[in-house]
């Protein structure tokens, strides 16, 4: 006999709905999953990954119990050494000494009471997250814009557009049901354009009616062509401009100076003139048109400005708040969302206030009676590994995330986290490159095992469930930080008996003296019993009173979150990549995923069907590189950049052009030192989002002879 339980997968920023079938008296049997027909996200498809979640459920390399300097401990005496040190760290440094590196795989409720610990009553608001590392340009891109950070469409858009220019994203792979329901989509209605911006060739220009192979990183100037196109085509909405936006003249005319030509606009991008006239007829054409967009958009030093361009010529042409129109970033991770909704990122504060706005962390402060509200931005990713290897911040507390590999210029990471005086890192796996640095595990519960909630891209919150039991100490995050906040004296604050306490807290914050005006509002769910809470099914935010439903398209009434409820135009001037090639550096390094893998694969590596799709690291080179460098399909080559060496097996393909090379990010140290890529990528950054350029690394390529 088995029960069914209702989570959502841990994967992609998609949070598709999972059926996890529990045995009711024994874990022998490992609990087969399948998709829930019921989840709006994915109506009971799953994707490879998904439906290979039990593999990964019973790991032989579980963390189960806590660990202090390479001795298994109670949690008593972990958190004992833990709570001691950080009270002297501060006591002795101040509290920026301390900080947080958390993650978008760790559920709502725990970011939130993370964020109270270190913004509320530590003092810091160093509390950034690998969540910077996939959407936070997305984020800036959308203040700067609506004056919130506010995802105006839904997944049903992507169906019922017309016109989808997909930028930045392998969708197929990356989000593979979003994926499958748009090929569906245009299978249904074939009149349904579909463009795909991508330097490379992916499996997602398989459902492109055309693909822009445009030089990497020059897409602003793609969306700076297509505003001052929509002025001589005539397809502006001027009603919508002149009654819900501001800028537009400015906007104009540094898109009229920045692509002052077909030419021009079609030179900088490196395609054909014909390519881009035809997007533009398309997109004059076409009313109901959404720009899709991911990483490929926000890994970059002008990502937000690229985000911006997008944004501009939807409110051009009155293309949002509107069935089947919007710009609409998808999020890589499962709960990248959650993170933004409760302040996870250094420069938020909770309930999508930040420390720019005027009186808001007062507010924040007289909510949670904090004693040492922190008052300004604390440290970004980048930022705060570099302040660690220069001594700054003394004690780390790396949650469910896997830096080591993940960030870029990993021997920099390394040497930050061997300098700072205490890693404490909560992690379900027992090794991964991260957990060798840590001073103290905490031994955290998996998936099947967390319970609480997460957000998906369209602003849908549904339920994570601990449906199965945790192995040996394992505990959950939200309760290790609650320990530790007793241990500093924060008994009262940090109290709660369970997940539900926190999510209805967090739930009144969001309309907390603001009578719900602001955008993400939850209020609604302030009142909800621990029994709805345990039932909650998948709704998007905002939820005012009066909506239980929920909200699925943002701006249909043409009031933005501004002061004024206008949308801005942002001017927009394209510029290339920090780093492009040089005859030193000949090549361009993109970064990113393959079909199977989630990111370090300390999951997916479980699973052996996932690792059949693609069994090694690789790099890809176009045949006539590989000519050139005498480079053999399936030889190894030298990859190496200022930062580091990678030893890849070459793939030839003309996926890539000439001068372009692609490296999946996933291997880690495990599998070979050589194998890790990320040590290739400069710490170069958006000045606005801090999200790190990691599509392109300037390196160059030898065949590594004899073997
Ligand atoms: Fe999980 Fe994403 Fe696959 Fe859905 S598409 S099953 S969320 S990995």
């Amino acid at each position: 006999m088995a029960t069914i339980g209702k989570t959502t997968c841990p994967y992609c920023g998609v949070g598709c709905g999972v059926n996890l079938s529990v045995p009711d008296s024994s874990m022998e049997a490992i609990p087969p999953v399948s998709g829930d027909v019921d989840h709006p996200a994915n109506f009971g498809r799953l994707c490879v990954k998904g439906s290979s979640l039990a593999q990964t459920i019973q790991s032989d390399d579980r963390l189960l119990t806590p660990i202090v300097k390479g001795e298994s401990v109670s949690w008593e005496s972990a958190v004992d050494t833990v709570g001691e040190k950080i009270a002297q760290v501060v006591k002795d440094h101040g509290p920026d000494a301390f900080a947080f590196y958390l993650s978008g795989q760790i559920l709502t409720e725990d970011y939130y009471v993370a964020n109270k610990l270190a913004k509320g009553f530590i003092g810091t608001a160093n509390v950034d997250t690998n969540s910077r590392l996939c959407m936070a340009s997305a984020v800036v891109g959308y203040k700067r814009a609506f004056g919130s950070d506010t995802v105006p469409c839904n997944y049903e858009d992507l169906e019922l557009c017309d016109l989808l220019i997909m930028v930045g994203s392998n969708a197929a792979w990356t989000h593979p049901i979003l994926y499958q329901r748009i090929a569906e989509a245009k299978k249904q209605r074939p009149h349904m354009k579909i463009v795909v911006i991508d330097p490379r060739e992916t499996a997602t220009c398989d459902i492109a009616d055309l693909h822009l192979a445009i030089k990497p990183g020059t897409d602003a100037a793609v969306f700076s062509f297509l505003l001052h196109h929509s002025v001589q085509a005539g397809v502006l909405d001027n009603g919508f401009i002149s009654r819900h936006t501001n800028g537009f003249k400015a906007a104009l005319e540094q898109a009229n100076e920045s692509t002052p030509t077909l030419f021009s606009a079609a030179n900088f991008c490196g395609i054909s003139e014909q390519d881009f006239m035809q997007l533009a007829s398309w997109w004059n054409e076409t009313p109901k048109a959404v720009t899709f967009y991911s990483q490929g958009i926000n890994q970059s030093s002008s990502g937000v400005d690229k985000c911006n361009a997008i944004i501009n010529c939807h409110l051009a042409t009155g293309r949002i708040g509107k069935e089947g129109a919007g710009p609409f970033s998808i999020t890589g991770q499962p709960n990248a969302m959650g993170g933004r909704e409760v302040g996870g990122l250094a420069n938020q504060l909770a309930a999508h206030m930040d420390f720019a706005t005027p009186g808001a962390h007062q507010l924040v402060q007289t909510f949670w009676q904090a004693p040492n509200m922190a008052t300004e931005n604390g440290l970004k990713a980048v930022d705060l590994f570099q302040a660690m290897e220069e001594g700054k911040v003394k004690v780390v507390w790396i949650m469910s995330t896997n830096p080591m590999v993940s960030l870029p210029d990993t021997d920099q990471v390394r040497r930050a986290l061997e300098k700072c005086e205490l890693v404490i890192v909560s992690d379900c796996k027992a090794h991964t490159d991260t957990t060798e640095m840590a001073d103290v595990l905490f031994p955290a519960t998996g998936w099947s095992e967390k319970d609480g909630t997460v957000t998906n891209s369209e602003r849908r919150i549904s339920r994570q469930r601990g449906l199965l039991p945790a192995p040996g100490d394992a505990k959950h995050d939200w309760w290790a930080i609650c320990e530790v906040a007793k241990r500093l004296g924060y008994q009262s604050a940090f109290s709660y008996k369970s997940v539900h306490e926190i999510f209805v807290e967090h739930a009144a914050l969001s309309t907390f003296e603001n009578n719900g005006k602001r955008d993400f509002d939850i209020g609604h769910f302030s009142q909800m019993t621990k029994e709805e809470y345990d039932a909650l099914i998948p709704v998007q935010w905002p939820v005012p009173k009066g909506q239980p439903e929920g909200t699925a398209r943002m701006f249909e009434n043409g009031r933005f979150f501004t002061p004024d409820g206008r949308a801005k135009f942002i001017p927009i001037t394209p510029v290339l990549p920090v780093h492009t090639s040089t005859p030193e550096w000949p090549f361009t390094l993109n970064t990113g995923r393959v079909r199977d893998q989630w990111h370090t694969m300390t999951r997916t590596g479980d699973a052996a069907l996932l690792t059949k799709h693609t069994d090694q690291p690789y790099v890809e080179i176009h045949p006539k590189d590989a000519k050139h460098l005498k480079i053999e399909d399936k030889a190894l080559v030298s990859i190496t950049s200022p930062y580091g060496e990678a030893l890849l097996k070459a793939k030839v393909s003309r996926a890539v052009s000439p001068g372009n090379v692609f490296a999946p990010i996933h291997w880690t140290r495990q599998f070979s030192n050589a194998a890790v890529v990320s040590k290739l990528i400069p710490q170069v950054v958006d000045p606005l989002s801090g999200q790190p350029e990691s599509k392109h690394a300037q390196v160059k390529l030898e065949a590594v002879n004899g073997v």
